[in-house]
């Protein structure tokens, strides 16, 4: 029988044939995920409604014929588009898992849906959730020597989720592969025991939400959506040091999962005993299960993982460069990414062939700076720059127009590459969650229908690219 992705995989193959831009293609039907194949009916999962609107109104009829072709004359598809939870969650805290597809049905135009035979009108709202970064697995984290240990212990975990070891440290330097691991975790929970509730949240988030909950009197659901999780991953606890009360919070948390045999998991830019200012009671917690180290990955890790990311991102990188890229950057696993896509951006947007002067460039450009890390200030400040607008003025109440423009392409970039919710963001902006999704929508559809706003903006998003 054919799986859900080779239906896929044959749809795209046909469309490929029928559409004559290759650009087009890649924008219009790459982002399309298969979610579903009941019977003859195939689902596909679309970005945002406003794209939805753009392939129904330019794209439908090449669709209809692949689905047609591949699955036969009573084929069908619909189209599902993301409904953030946030929107309607108004800022309370993230859940994951559990994405209740379907079951609401939105009110759509669909245009060109009625006359044709093969889309089911209108579209279903697929609800998911932040927090767990779909990309993150196990099958593209690279071992080694490196990560042996807190990848067997990851994997044991995923299997069997609060009895192998509970809770899981891993701590390492930064860029060593905590968040990917944990997420990894996750991911393959989530795939395993589908039933089970994985919450994942950076510390930072915690804390803001905990912060928030006390002001607003709400401290006890807070502490109740984190004691239903089945799963708990908290992401660098280390920025709860010296947070006397949320570490209080985490430790009630904490206490309640684990007598329920619920899976807790940290990670930690340091190991637990050197954890400073932390509570002892906490700290001795986190040592009753198992602790790993992420290392910095030796130079064959470091070969294979720069050959993987290659592939991931859609070149091919000769040997010898991979070769000198791993001699000159040995201790940080996002750096080594960061000369990738300084060189894809190369490759791809100059129509470059690699040299090796090229790949020394990337490599002096990427180990000049301390990659940062993409922050909703790190963004800003760049969407500052770009514009030549003072990031007070963003976050300011001003509505001159091309202020408001920026401002919005901020928020945009901050939703696209952080993991900050809604709120968090509109919170950096002086604005609520709602501002936010306005700003995204209308960044979205001018993108679509102004050519030289969709290219400033895909500078900018090259720019936070190469140094993220
Ligand atoms: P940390 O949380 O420790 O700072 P991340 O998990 O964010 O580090 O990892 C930085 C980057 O390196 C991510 O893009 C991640 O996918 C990648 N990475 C880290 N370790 C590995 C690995 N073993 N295999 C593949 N990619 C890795
Ligand atoms: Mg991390």
């Amino acid at each position: 029988m054919k799986t859900l992705e080779d239906v896929w995989t044959s749809c795209l193959q046909t469309i490929e044939t029928l559409v004559n831009n290759a650009q087009s293609f890649e924008t219009w039907f790459k982002p399309i995920k298969p979610v579903k194949l009941d019977s003859n009916v195939l689902t596909l999962l679309v970005p945002s409604k406003f794209f939805y609107d753009w392939i129904e109104e330019h794209h439908a009829d090449k669709l209809s014929r692949a689905v047609k072709e591949v699955l036969g004359n009573n084929a069908k598809f619909e189209y599902q588009i993301p409904v953030e939870k946030d929107t309607e969650r108004n800022g309370k805290p993230i859940v994951n898992g559990s994405a209740d597809n379907g079951s609401l049905t939105m009110p759509n135009a669909n245009r060109n849906g009625f006359g044709n035979p093969h889309v089911i009108p209108g579209v279903i709202p697929h609800v998911y959730e932040s927090g767990l970064i779909p990309w993150y697995t196990f099958a593209n984290f690279v071992e080694g020597d490196c990560n042996l240990l807190a990848k067997s212990a990851a994997i044991a975990i995923a299997k069997n989720p609060g009895t192998t070891y509970n809770p899981m440290v891993v701590h390492g330097g930064v860029g060593l592969g905590k968040t990917h691991i944990a997420h990894a975790i996750g991911n393959e929970i989530q795939k395993l025991h589908p039933d089970k509730k994985v919450v994942v949240v950076p510390a930072n988030r915690y804390l803001d939400q905990f912060i928030d909950a006390v002001k607003s009197g709400t401290a006890h659901s807070f502490s109740n959506f984190y004691n239903s999780a089945d799963v708990l991953i908290i992401d660098d606890i280390h920025v709860f040091s010296n947070k006397d009360k949320t570490q209080e919070n985490l430790f009630h948390v904490f206490n309640v999962l684990h007598q329920k045999g619920k899976q807790l998991i940290f990670t930690s830019d340091v190991s637990p005993s050197n954890l400073q200012g932390m509570d002892a009671r906490l700290l001795s917690r986190f040592k009753w299960g198992l602790t790993v180290e992420l290392q910095a990955p030796d130079y064959e890790t470091r070969i294979a993982i720069l050959e993987r990311k290659a592939q991931e991102k859609g070149f091919i990188l000769k040997r010898e460069f991979a070769e000198y890229i791993a001699h000159n950057i040995k201790e940080n696993i996002r750096e080594l990414e960061g000369t990738l896509n300084y060189i894809r951006v190369n490759v791809n947007d100059l129509k470059r062939i690699i040299d090796i002067a090229q790949i020394k460039e990337a490599v002096k450009a990427i180990s000049n700076h301390q990659a940062p890390e993409l922050t909703c200030d790190y963004i800003t400040n760049a969407t500052g720059q770009h514009y030549r607008i003072s990031v007070d003025f963003l976050k300011g109440k001003s509505r001159k127009r091309e202020l408001v423009n920026a401002r919005q392409v901020a928020m945009y970039l901050c939703r696209k590459f952080t993991s900050s919710s809604l709120s968090d963001i509109g919170r950096f902006f002086n604005r609520d969650h709602s501002t936010v999704i306005h700003a995204c929508t209308s960044v979205d559809d001018q993108m679509g229908l102004d050519t030289s706003f969709k290219t400033a903006v895909d500078d900018l998003i090259k720019k936070i690219k190469m140094s993220g």
